[in-house]
């Protein structure tokens, strides 16, 4: 097992499997040209988003 391989949901706290499929990565721009990486869970990120806001992950479809 490869502790590596998870990350922490900036959403819900709960960790997930980086590389899975419903298991997302967010890169934010900051100020002066920084990024910082978040993950997120797909039905946290979906839960969260408004929903006229478009949603590349998939849903229940
Ligand atoms: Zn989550």
């Amino acid at each position: 097992m490869d502790d590596g391989s998870k990350a922490m949901c900036c959403f819900c706290g709960e960790y997930g499997v980086i590389g899975s499929d419903d298991f997302l990565s967010l890169l934010v721009d900051l100020p002066h040209g920084a990024t910082q990486q978040l993950w997120a869970h797909g039905e946290c990120l979906r839960r969260v988003v408004h929903p006229s806001v478009p949603m590349l992950p998939p849903g229940d479809e």
